[in-house]
């Protein structure tokens, strides 16, 4: 049986190799082929996919590229900044620029990690660190940042901090919108509004001026202002506002006179225009303060005037800068608007410096005429005097004088005068009195109420007196206000001044002019009242003491006599035969021989000596301390100087005199009665004789 298995095998074997062998090579050529085809397609694939995988990477590659060429050129700063390391990763060109820096290390270096690269400001690095944890722990931080790069001028940013996923891992993106300018124009509006608040409520012109100086600096970053006031009284312009440069340079500064070269400022006034001095350093005009502006770091100054709403010079607003510059024309729009407040804010401060200078005129005016109004016609003297040296203080000035002019005698002399600390006064000189026409004085005012001459105007030879006394010089100045009696003059208000180059407003003229019309009242009140008295106690014709005058001089030396036992005499006189002189010459001439006669007396007698017209054609003299024996001669004297005068009528005219002196316990009654006693004596004796009685 194992034969038979093995012999069919053998025979299937032998029979299966020769019938299988073409099936098995074709099935084994198929699976190739099959394989093939399949290792083609695969190949294909593998292509396909490496193929998209390339793709795929460069797409990812031009993605970050298109992202980074977004950044590069957007006007957004944009960093990715590694919190850890405090590296900066990548920044835009706009982020490099903000913080003037030209790579992504050296924002490292020099400012990521280097915290004395941020000089101190408000949002200090510090800060920034701070909102770098922050957004760590609680993401999105927005915030304002505002520094100074070194050497540049400051920078804000409106700024977010977020964390975002970054390669394998996370970094932080910093984003900021350049806003310097509209916090400029922000800052600017806050000064703008600042100086316009402290105007409405009168805080003082510098506090205002200093605002605008700081509105103009925001609008023009990078510069330092100033604003100067034009004093137009003493030709100069004062430092008012602007403290951003040194000190010691506003002071150098403060009282620049108006004149060409006297730095940007002082020569835009003269010019009434635009000065920029683009560098001081080769600029004539700045001769003079080069090295004051050279110590503050200053190299170029735009002054620009400050005209007021009538066309004045109310001062310059001044632009300096550290480097040589000028400006272009966004510079000079900007300045519109802070010089148009300026010029606003010094009109209102001038209009309010008026309005107190009348209401202290008016005051001074009121206070003055009631004084001058009420004044005691005897101390018209003292009151003009304090009037002078109250005018003095009110204008500051440095003499007050009036003038008197004597239209009948044709002289001017100084009657009162105030003269200020340091200047000699002209009393000495005050009772000296110059001849003068008074016509030709109304042609210096030439129908003005006053006049001005400083050193340099011609003082008209009319007054060479004044010229004389005064002595102007330099930036000295003499006001002259005429000074009225009716319609003429009768003399002269003048008010000197020193420290000043412009004094006299037309305001102060004219309040000068007023105080001299109230000189002018108060000298006719106290010549009118004057010549009242005289009137009261003198007799018209003979301008001797009247009746009435004489009796109260006898009371007063019987009384005086009575206490202290002295004497006096008294001297009676009647002229002879006067009523023939009437008689044939006519009344007229009696009264010319009257005053001729009073003449004699007036010279014959000692200034102690009194003299009257006791009645008619009868005078009485006082001798005090005078005994008979003494007034005898003196009687006589007289009848002699009578009897020899040539009087106007073609006869001799002769007294008859009558001598007595005050006995104790006499009454001046009983006095005079024995002088009358002696007079008829005298008559009885045949008349042109003295006769005495004890
Ligand atoms: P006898 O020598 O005695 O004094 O004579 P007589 O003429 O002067 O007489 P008597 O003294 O009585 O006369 C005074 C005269 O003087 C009277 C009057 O007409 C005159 N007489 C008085 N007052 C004035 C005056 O003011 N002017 C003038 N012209 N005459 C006067
Ligand atoms: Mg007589
Ligand atoms: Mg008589």
């Amino acid at each position: 049986m194992e034969s038979t298995v093995s012999e069919y095998w053998t025979l299937f074997t032998e029979n299966a190799t020769a019938v299988a062998l073409p099936f098995v090579t074709a099935a084994l050529a198929a699976l190739l082929i099959v394989s093939l085809l399949r290792y083609r397609r695969l190949n294909r694939q593998v292509e396909g996919l490496s193929a998209e995988m390339g793709f795929a990477n460069r797409s990812l590659r031009n993605a970050d590229r298109d992202l980074r060429t977004l950044f590069d050129q957007s006007a957004i700063a944009v960093m990715l900044l590694d919190a850890t390391k405090k590296s900066v990763l990548y920044a835009n060109e706009t982020a490099m620029t903000a913080f003037g820096v030209r790579t992504e290390d050296q924002l490292t270096t020099d400012v990521m990690q280097k915290p004395d690269a941020w000089p101190a400001s408000p949002y200090s690095l510090l800060d920034f660190e701070e909102t770098i944890f922050r957004t760590s722990r609680s993401g999105l931080q927005k915030f304002e940042w505002y520094f100074e790069p070194a050497g540049r001028r400051p920078v804000w940013l409106d700024s977010s901090l977020s964390i975002i996923s970054y390669k394998s891992g996370q970094a932080l993106m910093f984003t900021g919108v350049n806003i310097t300018d509209r916090k400029h124009a922000e800052k600017a509006d806050r000064f703008r509004h600042k100086a316009m608040t402290s105007m409405a409520n009168d805080n003082g012109l510098h506090i205002t001026l200093d605002h605008l100086a700081a509105m103009a600096e925001a609008r023009l970053p990078g510069s330092s202002c100033g604003v100067m006031v034009h004093d137009h009284e003493r030709g100069r312009l004062r430092w008012v506002g602007g403290h951003s440069v040194p000190k010691f340079f506003s002071e150098a500064m403060d009282g620049l006179p108006v004149a060409f070269g006297a730095a940007s400022s002082g020569t835009a006034v003269f010019i009434r225009g635009r000065v920029v001095a683009r560098d001081i350093r080769s600029d004539d005009r700045w001769d003079r303060h080069r090295d004051e502006a050279e110590s503050a770091g200053l190299r170029a100054c735009w002054s620009e005037p400050v005209i007021g709403s009538s066309g004045e010079l109310l001062g310059t607003f001044d632009v300096y800068h550290e480097d040589p510059w000028t400006p272009a024309d966004d510079d000079i729009d900007a300045l519109t608007d802070p010089i148009a407040i300026t010029s606003l804010a010094i009109e209102r401060y001038l209009a309010k410096g008026q309005l107190e200078h009348m209401v202290l005129s008016e005051q001074m005016v009121r206070r003055i005429s009631t004084d001058l109004l009420t004044l005691d016609p005897e101390e018209t003297d003292e009151g003009l005097a304090s009037t002078c040296r109250s005018l003095g203080d009110f204008y500051r000035a440095d003499r007050v004088f009036l003038c008197q002019l004597d239209d009948t005698s044709q002289q001017v002399w100084i009657s009162h005068e105030w003269a200020g600390e340091g200047f000699e006064s002209l009393r000495q000189v005050s009772g000296r009195k110059y001849p003068v026409i008074p016509a030709s004085l109304d042609k210096v005012f030439d129908g003005k109420p006053s006049v001005i001459f400083s050193a340099d105007s011609q003082i008209p030879p009319q007054l060479d007196f004044l010229k004389e006394l005064l002595a102007l010089e330099g930036q000295q100045s003499v006001l002259l206000a005429m000074v009225h009696r009716g319609d003429r003059m009768s003399g002269i208000l003048g008010i000197q001044m020193t420290s000043a180059v412009n004094p006299w407003t037309p305001q102060r003229s004219q309040t000068a002019e007023l105080m001299a019309n109230l000189f002018g009242s108060a000298l006719n009140r106290s010549q009118l009242l004057h010549s009242l008295t005289y009137q009261a106690v003198h007799d018209q014709l003979t301008g001797l003491y009247n009746r009435h005058k004489i009796e109260s001089f006898m009371d007063q030396e019987v009384a005086r006599c009575s206490r202290y036992g002295s004497t006096f005499s008294v001297i009676i006189f009647d002229l002879d035969n006067f009523k023939s002189i009437n008689d044939r010459f006519g009344h007229n001439e009696g009264d010319a021989v009257l005053a001729s006669v009073s003449v004699l007396v007036g010279k014959g007698i000692r200034e102690s000596e009194i003299a009257g017209r006791w009645g008619g054609e009868e005078f009485l003299i006082i001798l005090p301390e005078t005994p008979l024996d003494s007034a005898v001669p003196v009687a006589d004297r007289l009848r002699v100087s009578v009897e020899s005068h040539r009087f106007s009528i073609p006869e001799p005219v002769s007294i008859s005199v009558g001598v007595a002196a005050f006995r104790p316990g006499d009454s001046p009654h009983e006095l005079i009665q024995r002088a009358d006693a002696a007079l008829y004596s005298a008559k009885e004796s045949g008349r042109n004789c003295v006769k005495s009685s004890f």
